[in-house]
């Protein structure tokens, strides 16, 4: 299947992930909410601001469907399949609420955004509409649906951040955490629905980012990311004195509360990253030696098709920048094979990009034709799926040459790991990752000098690196 390499970002084709409620007393709420959540991290943030909105209001919450009052899907609509994924979903709760008239049911986040009322239309057991900025009208509108009012919101702001509400951590493994620094975006590439979803971009309070991470890191939190579609458009004007706060000025503000707090962020954006936000990451070890700089294509044709704002060289120069301030720095992309009007030569420039980035992971699609965006209406979607296909298959086969590469770089080497838990295959393992985001294995029973058995979630230890997978490198404690 093409889209092999796709971890958490946008993941369409994987089962929405459902929460398991941490909140013992849980069971004594006298109505519960399930939320299922798809897509991107910051869907991810967004269902767990949702879930405080709901308790704050006195709605417990379920990691089973069949519990609940009231059933939400926070949906993605970056591309087709992640609608179809979540319209499928939606039968499988026709027969609930059949048996369970009084359930309510939700759609909320982008496509709902992008569908808005026609929803209500479109799936008749659907009873509420919420856009991403509109969640904290979610309790009254559940109080309409409840008499009976099929009930929609999904005005866009230019101020909404949720700034001043804690998320709840849905299904944490309480060493990382997802904190959103910003929404929206003003890039319009023209491929994307994110601005017509999640309307024009507003960044964060910075004193309210850094007391979310401070609390996190004495609730023993070991790692943030920040959040953002593309966080180094970063800005926030401090009403007090109106000094103006920089992605880079907020980087080493996190970064200053504790040399222990890991400190990632995702999304950069080439036109926009600056030798400010790399010297910052130099300045800290504790920030993580990661960027992900997605391209989407090696062309500069196609980059201007797509109002990416930048050309091939630009993009080089900054991948050239990087590994000058930061040697060793990993690096991570996303690429769209393709696009209207893309021709053989474009796509060997997207194989020759990869060829010259040598990217660590990426997150490879095909062209996806979403409605409403710039290129659906200036551009005819003319590449056969067949050869998008084809085409997507030779840069996934490319790219695992270099990440497997990058893997076998790092044998007989010793790596700061941050432990996230056990590994998935066994309990006599831990799991965590490098600086570099790379994921670790190693046996809990290390070093007798060390004492391994000490260690635990959250804590760091040296491991190196005896051998390797394609996606996992695996270690014994030093
Ligand atoms: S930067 Fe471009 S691709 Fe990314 S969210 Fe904004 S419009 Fe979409």
């Amino acid at each position: 299947m093409a889209e092999l390499l796709i971890d958490k970002k946008h993941d369409e084709s994987r089962q929405g992930e459902a929460f398991a409620p941490k909140d013992p007393t849980n069971h004594s709420f006298e109505k519960k909410f399930y939320i299922e959540s798809y897509g991107c991290a910051m869907n991810f943030a967004d269902s767990e601001v949702i879930a405080s909105i709901l308790q704050k209001e006195g709605f417990g919450i379920t990691s089973r469907f069949e519990d609940a009052d009231m059933i939400f899907i926070n949906t993605c609509s970056i591309r087709e399949k992640a609608e179809i994924t979540v319209r499928k979903r939606l039968t499988e709760f026709r027969q609930l609420k059949k048996n369970n008239p009084g359930l309510l049911v939700g759609v909320l986040g982008c496509m709902a955004e992008r569908l808005k009322s026609k929803f209500l239309e479109e799936e008749k057991l659907v009873d509420l509409v919420v856009g991403p900025d509109a969640y904290r009208t979610l309790p009254s509108l559940i109080e309409e649906a409840e008499s009976g009012q099929k009930g929609v919101n999904v005005l866009l702001s230019r101020e909404e951040t949720y700034g001043d509400i804690s998320p709840i951590r849905l299904n944490s493994n309480g060493v990382t955490a997802f904190v959103s620094i910003m929404r929206g975006c003003n890039n319009m590439c023209s491929f994307c629905v994110v601005p017509f979803t999640r309307g024009r971009e507003r960044s964060r309070d910075a004193g309210s980012i850094v007391r979310e991470c401070t609390q996190l890191f004495d609730e023993g939190y070991r790692e943030v990311t920040l959040l953002g579609q593309n966080v180094d458009s970063y800005q926030w004007v401090n009403p007090s004195d109106n000094s103006i706060i920089s992605f880079a000025n907020l980087l080493e503000k996190v970064a200053q509360i504790s040399p222990l707090l890991r400190v990632r962020f995702s999304t950069s954006h080439p036109k926009d990253i600056t030798d400010e936000v790399m010297f910052t990451m130099k300045k800290y070890d504790n920030i993580c030696k990661y960027i992900h700089l997605p391209v989407q294509s090696g062309s500069t044709r196609i980059l201007q098709m797509m109002n990416r704002t930048y050309t091939r060289e630009w993009y080089i120069s900054k991948v050239n920048r990087i590994r000058e301030i930061l040697p060793g720095c990993g690096l991570s992309t996303d690429s769209i094979t393709g696009f209207c009007g893309e021709t053989e030569e474009d796509h060997q420039q997207t194989l020759s990009l990869f060829e010259y980035c040598e990217y660590d992971l990426a997150y490879m699609y095909f062209y996806s034709e979403r409605p409403g965006t710039l290129a659906e209406r200036r551009f005819k979607d003319d590449v056969p799926l067949e050869v998008k296909k084809t085409r997507l298959q030779e840069v996934v086969a490319l790219h695992r040459t270099h990440s497997l590469k990058s893997m076998q770089r790092d044998l007989g080497k010793t790596f700061k790991v941050l432990i996230e838990g056990d590994s998935k295959k066994s309990d006599a393992h831990w799991n965590g990752r490098t600086d570099h985001n790379k994921m670790v294995v190693f046996p809990k029973e290390g070093n007798p000098a060390l004492a391994a058995g000490k260690l635990n979630k959250g804590d760091y230890a040296n491991v190196f690196i005896e051998r390797c997978t394609a996606g996992t490198l695996i270690g014994r404690i030093k």
